[in-house]
């Protein structure tokens, strides 16, 4: 299978994923995952693992899925879906970077390739509609019921798995790629005594990731023996901060139900607290923040912030999530004012993050809701101009470029507002929708009630432009089925 053929599988795949409720563009946990994703493509390119035209042609984007269930896997063309179970139950960094890197390593290797290959006589949207069923196999049992077409799905899987040597390749690969990257190959193996202890107390489907990747005493052996001597034994340094809260936020926001969320409270109030490590009372502290937050609760939420507060001040990293979710919860209570001037005292020269003045993704998007939750339009038109400027640098973002529409709809742009909403779309790889929302913008100019300002003459030429253009995309696609 070619890389382009490869890759409008995985788009077809993608478009499927980016229309699953379960899809989610958190910006606190997109960010960390970059965070580990972006080093881990650049040591592979300096390894010479990853082609440039590897690189060039496919996605390499991570798509993250609420559900809680322990799972990552590498798609078609570059794309990574990793579900938040996952991310809740890793102790580092260096342990989410070991699977991101051997799922990478599928992909540079081109076993997904190979294995498509192998089902050459299914047409390639067979084989999309097998993976999508095999994914939803593997979600929780009473979501994914629902979307699995009687047994076919999971033999489909079967027919998708890789082989013991790909594993191991992946493994190896892997390997080399995240230490290449700076990360701790301790993290490969402290994450497959997670998985063995997991495999070894259940199988009740919490751990999908197991299935698809069964762990044989020769994976282990053979990571192990990849360790430096010095770093043998078990790791015993304190988790980061920063890594615990956002495994915090996993484990809320994969877990939303009412029960679970008073749970977190419970965690947070006991006594018992106080006695354990500092990470664990700030992971229990965030958690019971964002959940008090979620139930509604706001005062109980601020209390266990103002703890959180405390206990992070001298973690600057830490500091900084702290003061987002202060935000976050400030506009869940309508408070937008108050996240305002949370926003922009971290934004000031007392924010010792050491990351400087850099645009970061999640401020940004926080401004931008504030900015639709104020009303307010210099405010609205301060933060498109930060938007823009974030989305030419990237373009298939698309919550940017609904949060773009927001801000320009707040200013009264009705043109802008509709074709920002219409890249969303194409981002989406919905072309569809995007042309719906294109054509209305032509409809809104030809009966003259976009106005008359000279600016909606380049916003109409520009919309023209585009709507001929995602033309073009949408009859691909159609061709493609
Ligand atoms: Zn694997």
């Amino acid at each position: 299978m070619t890389s382009s053929a490869e890759r409008r599988l995985g788009d077809r795949i993608a478009r499927e994923i980016f229309r699953d409720p379960d899809y989610m563009d958190d910006p606190v946990l997109a960010e960390y995952v970059q965070g580990i994703w972006q080093p881990l493509l650049a040591a592979a390119r300096a390894r010479g693992d990853l082609s440039s035209e590897l690189d060039e042609r496919f996605a390499w984007e991570i798509m993250l899925g609420r559900d809680r269930t322990v799972n990552a896997f590498a798609l078609p063309g570059g794309y990574l879906g990793v579900h938040l179970g996952l991310i809740a139950i890793v102790s580092s960094r260096d342990e989410l970077a070991s699977v991101l890197g051997h799922e990478l390593s599928h992909v540079t290797q081109r076993h997904i390739s190979r294995l498509i290959a192998k089902q050459n006589q299914q047409t390639p949207w067979m084989v999309g509609a097998m993976i999508l069923g095999a994914l939803a196999a593997s979600k929780n049992a009473d979501a994914g019921n629902a979307l699995i077409v009687g047994g076919q799905a999971v033999a489909a899987q079967n027919q998708l798995n890789f082989s013991r040597d790909m594993e191991r390749e992946a493994d190896r690969v892997g390997f080399g790629v995240m230490t290449q990257a700076g990360f701790d190959g301790q993290g490969f193996v402290s994450m497959f005594d997670k998985l063995q202890q997991a495999s070894r107390l259940n199988d009740n489907g919490a751990y999908p990731y197991l299935r698809s990747h069964p762990l044989t005493t020769e994976r282990i052996a053979d990571m192990r023996s990849r360790q430096p001597l010095a770093a043998r034994g078990p790791v015993d340094a304190a988790p980061a901060l920063e890594h615990v809260m956002v495994a915090a936020r996993a484990r809320v926001l994969s877990n939303p139900g009412v029960d679970a969320l008073r749970a977190l409270l419970v965690e947070a109030d006991g006594a018992k607290l106080a006695t354990l490590a500092a990470p664990r009372q700030v992971a229990a502290l965030y958690g019971a923040a964002l959940a008090a937050s979620r139930l509604r609760e706001f005062s109980a939420a601020k209390a266990y912030l103002d703890r959180l507060t405390v206990l992070v001040r001298s973690d600057a990293r830490a500091a900084r999530l702290s003061r987002l979710l202060e935000a976050e919860m400030a506009l869940a209570a309508g408070d937008a004012a108050r996240a305002a001037v949370v926003l922009n005292a971290a934004a000031g020269p007392a924010n010792a993050g050491g990351e400087g003045a850099a645009v970061r993704r999640p401020e940004l998007f926080l401004a931008a809701q504030v900015a639709a939750q104020t009303g307010q339009r210099d405010r609205a038109g301060d933060v498109a101009q930060r938007l823009q400027s974030w989305i030419a640098a990237h373009p298939r973002d698309a919550q940017a470029w609904q949060l773009l529409s927001g801000a320009y709809a707040v200013q009264g742009q009705t043109l802008r507002a509709i074709r920002a909403d219409a890249e969303a779309q194409v981002a989406f790889m919905d072309y569809g929708a995007a042309l719906d929302r294109f054509k209305a913008a032509q409809e809104l100019i030809r009966q003259g009630r976009a106005g008359a300002a000279a600016a909606d003459h380049i916003d109409a030429s520009i919309i023209d432009t585009r709507q001929r253009q995602v033309e073009l995309l949408f009859k691909e696609q159609t061709l493609d089925r």
